[in-house]
């Protein structure tokens, strides 16, 4: 007779990928720095929201540790569009500027799909510029959007392969699940994308050898939404009225459940920045032919 021997899942360390990542970076600035080339990355941020203070700085300080010279612009809440706009279109003609992000969310009077749109697809260190998310869905070279591209190096450093594999998705966004689907789908899985109009949720997560959680609620996915050798991947951060963070997946319990098992914090969440990092790295170089 066999018997099955229940293990823990492995831990998918993001905090220690994200430092390896960063610091290849790290020497590939080193590398440009001596031809002459200095990476720059320029942040918009408008109004004070305090959640963007904190991931304006986390982006700060990566851009310290790699080398990349960091320039923020921060607007005041009453901003025009049209000023968002020429402050966008003087960023892209600045040749000394390689990234441009423009920290979200910004106050409700401004069209952000607009200024996504006007930011040079060449700079466009984020991913959202529409000529980039097309040529994620027609699996061409571009930038990917940091969340997704963040998942997708864990799934490589892992290898966790992802052809033939049910992979599902909780959460259709236009940051993580719908690049992810793209990203997913480009690597040959079978993707199911699920979203709060999804009927019979927890049939098709049973389903998934793959599952993300994507969808901004505490301990949303419980053990028994996930079939049993499950890789599972936790992309919520829910801060707790005692500002503690707490991921969408109930992990204590999905743990001992899954093969494989993303923390929070300290999984997805620092890929993203280094992600970020490796586009700005990317950019520059294909501003300077290299
Ligand atoms: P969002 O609010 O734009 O999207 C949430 C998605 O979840 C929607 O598509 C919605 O349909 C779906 N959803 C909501 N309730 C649901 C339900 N009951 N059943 C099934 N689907 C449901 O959020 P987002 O920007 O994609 O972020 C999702 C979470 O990920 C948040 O906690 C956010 O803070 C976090 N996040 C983390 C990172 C990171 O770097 N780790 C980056 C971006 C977002």
């Amino acid at each position: 007779m066999l018997y099955r021997i229940e293990t823990m899942a492995i831990m998918i360390d993001g905090k220690e990928l994200a430092r390896k990542v960063r610091s290849d970076l790290k020497i590939e600035c080193e590398n440009l720095k001596a031809k002459g080339i200095n990476p720059k990355f320029a942040v918009i941020m408008v109004g004070d929201d305090p959640a963007s203070k904190v991931y304006v700085r986390t982006k700060s300080k990566a851009c310290d540790e790699i080398g990349v010279e960091y320039e923020e612009h921060i607007l005041d809440a009453s901003i025009t569009q049209k000023e968002l706009i020429e402050l966008i279109h003087k960023l892209n003609e600045d040749k000394s500027v390689n990234g441009i992000l423009l920290q979200s969310p910004i106050p409700k009077h401004l069209d952000i799909d607009e200024a996504f749109r006007e930011i040079s697809y060449e700079k466009d260190v984020d991913g959202f510029n529409p000529i980039n998310v097309g040529k994620l869905l027609l699996n061409q070279d571009t930038f990917i959007s940091c969340t997704p591209f963040g998942i997708m190096k864990m799934f490589e450093e892992y290898h966790i392969d992802l052809e033939g594999k049910n992979l599902v998705i909780i959460g259709r966004s236009n940051i993580v699940g719908k690049p992810l689907m793209a990203c997913c789908l480009n690597k040959h899985a079978t993707v199911t994308i699920c979203h709060s109009r999804t009927k019979e949720l927890k049939e098709k997560t049973r389903n998934a050898d793959i599952l993300v959680a994507a969808i901004g609620k505490p301990n949303y996915v419980t053990a028994d939404m996930v079939k049993e050798g499950a890789v599972v991947i936790d992309v919520g951060i829910n801060r707790g009225k005692d500002k503690k963070i707490t991921g969408d997946v109930d992990f204590e319990n999905v743990k001992e459940k899954a093969s494989y098992i993303t923390p929070v914090p300290g999984g997805v969440g620092p890929m993203t920045v280094a992600m970020l990092m490796n586009n700005v790295i990317k950019a520059t170089k294909n501003q300077n032919n290299i």
